[in-house]
Protein backbone atom coordinates (compact mmCIF):
# COMPACT_ATOMS: atom_id res chain seq x y z
CA UNK A 1 0.00 0.00 0.00
CA UNK A 2 1.64 3.32 -1.17
CA UNK A 3 0.83 5.97 1.67
CA UNK A 4 -0.43 9.42 0.00
CA UNK A 5 -0.31 13.06 1.50
CA UNK A 6 -1.97 15.42 -0.57
CA UNK A 7 -0.66 18.95 -0.36
CA UNK A 8 -3.50 21.77 -1.38
CA UNK A 9 -5.77 18.80 -0.76
CA UNK A 10 -8.61 21.51 -0.34
CA UNK A 11 -7.76 23.18 -3.75
CA UNK A 12 -9.27 22.34 -7.04
CA UNK A 13 -6.43 19.45 -8.48
CA UNK A 14 -6.21 18.45 -4.89
CA UNK A 15 -9.60 17.74 -3.96
CA UNK A 16 -9.61 15.54 -7.35
CA UNK A 17 -6.35 13.68 -6.20
CA UNK A 18 -8.19 12.70 -3.13
CA UNK A 19 -10.70 11.22 -4.62
CA UNK A 20 -8.58 9.50 -7.38
CA UNK A 21 -5.76 8.09 -4.72
CA UNK A 22 -9.01 7.03 -2.70
CA UNK A 23 -10.90 4.91 -5.62
CA UNK A 24 -7.15 3.01 -6.20
CA UNK A 25 -6.63 -0.36 -4.32
CA UNK A 26 -3.02 -0.35 -3.96
CA UNK A 27 -2.34 3.62 -2.50
CA UNK A 28 -4.92 5.32 0.32
CA UNK A 29 -4.48 8.98 1.58
CA UNK A 30 -2.51 9.27 5.19
CA UNK A 31 -3.02 12.52 5.20
CA UNK A 32 -4.03 16.76 3.55
CA UNK A 33 -2.48 19.82 3.88
CA UNK A 34 -3.89 23.09 3.20
CA UNK A 35 -4.81 26.14 4.62
CA UNK A 36 -7.30 26.26 3.43
CA UNK A 37 -8.92 23.22 5.55
CA UNK A 38 -10.07 23.18 8.90
CA UNK A 39 -7.90 20.80 10.99
CA UNK A 40 -8.66 17.86 11.91
CA UNK A 41 -8.16 13.99 12.16
CA UNK A 42 -5.64 13.68 9.17
CA UNK A 43 -6.26 17.32 8.02
CA UNK A 44 -3.13 19.73 8.71
CA UNK A 45 -2.78 23.41 8.09
CA UNK A 46 0.54 23.06 6.77
CA UNK A 47 2.76 20.72 5.21
CA UNK A 48 5.34 21.15 7.99
CA UNK A 49 3.08 19.78 10.42
CA UNK A 50 1.63 17.17 8.44
CA UNK A 51 5.11 15.55 7.29
CA UNK A 52 6.09 15.79 11.24
CA UNK A 53 2.97 14.02 12.24
CA UNK A 54 2.66 11.06 9.34
CA UNK A 55 4.64 8.79 7.59
CA UNK A 56 3.85 9.53 3.68
CA UNK A 57 6.24 7.62 1.39
CA UNK A 58 4.69 10.11 -1.60
CA UNK A 59 3.23 13.95 -1.13
CA UNK A 60 1.78 15.53 -4.22
CA UNK A 61 1.47 18.24 -4.56
CA UNK A 62 -0.59 20.93 -6.15
CA UNK A 63 -0.27 24.27 -4.63
CA UNK A 64 0.61 27.90 -5.44
CA UNK A 65 3.68 28.82 -7.71
CA UNK A 66 4.65 30.56 -4.00
CA UNK A 67 4.82 27.34 -2.90
CA UNK A 68 5.49 24.63 -4.40
CA UNK A 69 9.01 24.78 -4.36
CA UNK A 70 9.22 25.22 -0.78
CA UNK A 71 6.82 22.05 -0.34
CA UNK A 72 8.90 19.33 -2.86
CA UNK A 73 12.09 20.79 -1.14
CA UNK A 74 10.30 19.97 2.46
CA UNK A 75 8.96 16.72 1.54
CA UNK A 76 12.18 15.39 -0.31
CA UNK A 77 14.28 16.39 3.32
CA UNK A 78 11.26 14.81 5.20
CA UNK A 79 12.31 11.62 3.48
CA UNK A 80 9.05 11.56 1.01
CA UNK A 81 8.85 10.60 -2.74
CA UNK A 82 7.71 13.81 -4.09
CA UNK A 83 4.96 14.39 -6.99
CA UNK A 84 4.70 17.35 -8.08
CA UNK A 85 1.68 19.08 -10.56
CA UNK A 86 2.16 22.86 -9.11
CA UNK A 87 3.32 24.76 -11.86
CA UNK A 88 5.66 27.70 -12.48
CA UNK A 89 9.00 26.29 -10.98
CA UNK A 90 12.52 27.85 -12.00
CA UNK A 91 15.14 26.61 -13.93
CA UNK A 92 17.01 27.26 -10.59
CA UNK A 93 14.60 25.43 -8.46
CA UNK A 94 14.57 22.59 -10.62
CA UNK A 95 18.11 22.39 -10.65
CA UNK A 96 18.05 22.83 -7.09
CA UNK A 97 15.55 20.27 -6.37
CA UNK A 98 18.07 17.61 -9.00
CA UNK A 99 20.77 17.87 -6.74
CA UNK A 100 18.41 17.23 -3.61
CA UNK A 101 17.08 14.36 -5.55
CA UNK A 102 20.12 12.77 -6.50
CA UNK A 103 21.28 9.79 -4.94
CA UNK A 104 19.82 6.99 -2.56
CA UNK A 105 17.38 9.36 -1.13
CA UNK A 106 13.58 10.18 -2.24
CA UNK A 107 13.07 11.04 -5.94
CA UNK A 108 10.60 13.26 -7.57
CA UNK A 109 8.59 13.69 -10.42
CA UNK A 110 7.58 17.30 -12.00
CA UNK A 111 5.10 17.55 -14.56
CA UNK A 112 3.66 20.60 -15.73
CA UNK A 113 0.63 18.56 -16.96
CA UNK A 114 -0.37 15.00 -16.56
CA UNK A 115 -2.79 14.93 -19.28
CA UNK A 116 -1.80 11.99 -21.46
CA UNK A 117 -3.06 14.07 -24.65
CA UNK A 118 -1.45 17.48 -23.68
CA UNK A 119 2.10 15.43 -23.28
CA UNK A 120 1.29 13.85 -26.79
CA UNK A 121 0.27 17.64 -28.00
CA UNK A 122 3.73 18.61 -26.73
CA UNK A 123 5.81 16.36 -29.17
CA UNK A 124 3.55 16.38 -32.38
CA UNK A 125 4.18 20.14 -31.56
CA UNK A 126 7.88 19.61 -31.65
CA UNK A 127 7.82 17.25 -34.33
CA UNK A 128 5.30 19.21 -36.86
CA UNK A 129 7.75 22.09 -35.81
CA UNK A 130 10.68 20.20 -37.46
CA UNK A 131 8.98 20.93 -40.92
CA UNK A 132 6.95 24.06 -40.91
CA UNK A 133 9.06 27.14 -39.52
CA UNK A 134 6.93 29.61 -38.24
CA UNK A 135 4.99 29.03 -34.88
CA UNK A 136 2.68 30.08 -32.27
CA UNK A 137 0.92 29.23 -29.04
CA UNK A 138 -2.34 30.17 -27.39
CA UNK A 139 -2.87 28.48 -23.88
CA UNK A 140 -6.53 29.77 -22.13
CA UNK A 141 -6.94 28.52 -18.66
CA UNK A 142 -9.72 29.40 -16.20
CA UNK A 143 -9.50 32.98 -14.75
CA UNK A 144 -8.12 31.82 -11.24
CA UNK A 145 -5.38 30.60 -12.76
CA UNK A 146 -1.93 32.40 -10.95
CA UNK A 147 0.86 32.05 -13.56
CA UNK A 148 1.03 32.93 -16.73
CA UNK A 149 2.38 31.87 -19.24
CA UNK A 150 1.25 28.36 -18.38
CA UNK A 151 3.94 26.05 -17.49
CA UNK A 152 2.66 23.41 -20.45
CA UNK A 153 2.96 26.08 -22.75
CA UNK A 154 6.47 26.97 -21.75
CA UNK A 155 7.45 23.58 -22.38
CA UNK A 156 6.23 23.38 -25.42
CA UNK A 157 8.22 25.97 -26.30
CA UNK A 158 11.09 25.40 -24.89
CA UNK A 159 11.26 22.03 -27.12
CA UNK A 160 10.51 23.58 -30.59
CA UNK A 161 13.15 25.47 -32.46
CA UNK A 162 13.49 29.13 -32.89
CA UNK A 163 11.15 31.87 -30.42
CA UNK A 164 7.79 30.72 -30.51
CA UNK A 165 5.21 33.50 -28.96
CA UNK A 166 3.21 32.50 -26.03
CA UNK A 167 -0.56 34.07 -25.63
CA UNK A 168 -2.20 33.44 -22.39
CA UNK A 169 -5.99 33.53 -22.24
CA UNK A 170 -7.73 33.63 -18.90
CA UNK A 171 -11.69 32.94 -18.62
CA UNK A 172 -14.16 31.64 -16.45
CA UNK A 173 -15.76 28.32 -17.84
CA UNK A 174 -12.04 26.89 -19.40
CA UNK A 175 -10.34 24.56 -17.80
CA UNK A 176 -6.70 23.82 -19.55
CA UNK A 177 -6.17 23.79 -23.62
CA UNK A 178 -3.53 24.71 -25.49
CA UNK A 179 -3.68 25.50 -29.58
CA UNK A 180 -0.29 25.09 -31.26
CA UNK A 181 -0.21 26.74 -34.52
CA UNK A 182 2.19 26.22 -37.14
CA UNK A 183 2.38 27.84 -40.97
CA UNK A 184 4.73 27.02 -43.92
CA UNK A 185 3.52 28.63 -47.53
CA UNK A 186 0.34 29.06 -47.77
CA UNK A 187 -0.95 26.31 -45.14
CA UNK A 188 -1.35 26.12 -41.79
CA UNK A 189 -1.27 23.24 -39.02
CA UNK A 190 -3.31 23.53 -35.80
CA UNK A 191 -2.39 20.95 -33.24
CA UNK A 192 -5.40 21.40 -29.89
CA UNK A 193 -5.39 19.85 -26.41
CA UNK A 194 -8.52 20.27 -24.39
CA UNK A 195 -8.96 19.44 -20.59
CA UNK A 196 -12.87 19.33 -20.21
CA UNK A 197 -12.09 18.56 -16.27
CA UNK A 198 -9.27 18.35 -13.75
CA UNK A 199 -10.17 14.14 -13.93
CA UNK A 200 -8.13 14.52 -16.83
CA UNK A 201 -4.72 15.07 -15.04
CA UNK A 202 -5.75 11.98 -13.03
CA UNK A 203 -4.61 9.00 -14.75
CA UNK A 204 -1.20 10.28 -15.02
CA UNK A 205 -1.30 11.51 -11.36
CA UNK A 206 -1.89 7.95 -10.26
CA UNK A 207 0.83 6.46 -13.00
CA UNK A 208 3.00 8.78 -10.81
CA UNK A 209 2.15 8.24 -7.75
CA UNK A 210 3.07 4.89 -8.82
CA UNK A 211 6.34 5.30 -10.55
CA UNK A 212 7.76 7.63 -8.39
CA UNK A 213 9.57 5.35 -5.98
CA UNK A 214 11.77 3.00 -8.26
CA UNK A 215 12.69 6.16 -10.60
CA UNK A 216 15.55 7.62 -9.42
CA UNK A 217 16.30 11.25 -8.94
CA UNK A 218 14.39 14.06 -10.51
CA UNK A 219 12.07 13.43 -13.54
CA UNK A 220 10.52 16.51 -15.53
CA UNK A 221 7.55 16.11 -17.33
CA UNK A 222 5.36 12.14 -17.86
CA UNK A 223 7.48 11.42 -20.77
CA UNK A 224 10.00 8.98 -19.90
CA UNK A 225 6.79 7.45 -17.48
CA UNK A 226 4.62 7.21 -20.40
CA UNK A 227 7.37 5.54 -23.40
CA UNK A 228 7.20 8.68 -25.25
CA UNK A 229 10.15 9.70 -26.16
CA UNK A 230 11.04 13.81 -25.96
P1 LIG B 1 -6.21 26.07 -6.18
O1 LIG B 1 -7.61 25.62 -6.37
O2 LIG B 1 -5.94 27.52 -5.86
O3 LIG B 1 -5.56 25.13 -5.07
C1 LIG B 1 -4.35 25.38 -4.43
C2 LIG B 1 -4.55 25.04 -2.96
O4 LIG B 1 -3.26 25.00 -2.32
C3 LIG B 1 -5.39 26.09 -2.21
O5 LIG B 1 -6.40 25.44 -1.47
C4 LIG B 1 -4.35 26.78 -1.34
O6 LIG B 1 -4.90 27.28 -0.13
C5 LIG B 1 -3.40 25.64 -1.06
N1 LIG B 1 -2.10 26.07 -0.54
C6 LIG B 1 -1.50 27.28 -0.66
N2 LIG B 1 -0.31 27.27 -0.03
C7 LIG B 1 -0.16 26.04 0.51
C8 LIG B 1 0.87 25.43 1.28
N3 LIG B 1 1.99 26.09 1.62
N4 LIG B 1 0.71 24.14 1.66
C9 LIG B 1 -0.40 23.45 1.32
N5 LIG B 1 -1.41 23.98 0.59
C10 LIG B 1 -1.28 25.26 0.18
O7 LIG B 1 -5.34 25.75 -7.50
P2 LIG B 1 -5.50 24.52 -8.53
O8 LIG B 1 -6.34 24.94 -9.68
O9 LIG B 1 -5.86 23.28 -7.78
O10 LIG B 1 -4.02 24.42 -9.10
C11 LIG B 1 -2.94 24.11 -8.22
C12 LIG B 1 -1.64 24.08 -9.03
O11 LIG B 1 -1.68 22.98 -9.95
C13 LIG B 1 -1.37 25.32 -9.88
O12 LIG B 1 0.01 25.63 -9.85
C14 LIG B 1 -1.77 24.89 -11.28
O13 LIG B 1 -1.08 25.59 -12.30
C15 LIG B 1 -1.33 23.44 -11.24
N6 LIG B 1 -1.96 22.52 -12.20
C16 LIG B 1 -1.15 21.55 -12.69
C17 LIG B 1 -1.66 20.60 -13.55
C18 LIG B 1 -0.74 19.50 -14.04
O14 LIG B 1 -1.19 18.59 -14.76
N7 LIG B 1 0.52 19.52 -13.65
C19 LIG B 1 -2.99 20.64 -13.93
C20 LIG B 1 -3.81 21.65 -13.41
C21 LIG B 1 -3.27 22.59 -12.52
P3 LIG B 1 -5.32 28.83 -0.07
O15 LIG B 1 -6.47 28.98 -1.04
O16 LIG B 1 -5.71 29.03 1.37
O17 LIG B 1 -4.11 29.61 -0.50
Amino acid sequence: MIDVLVSGAGGRMGQAVVEAVSAETDMQIVARADPALEPGDGVFADLSSALAATTADVVVDFTTPATGFANTKASLEAGAHAVVGTTGFTEDELEQLRQLAAGEGPNAIIAPNFAVGAVLMMRFAQMAAEHLPHAEIVELHHERKLDAPSGTAALTAERMPGHVPIHSVRLPGLVAHQEVLLGGLDETLTIRHDSLSRKSFMPGVVMAIRDVPTRSGLTVGMEPILGISS
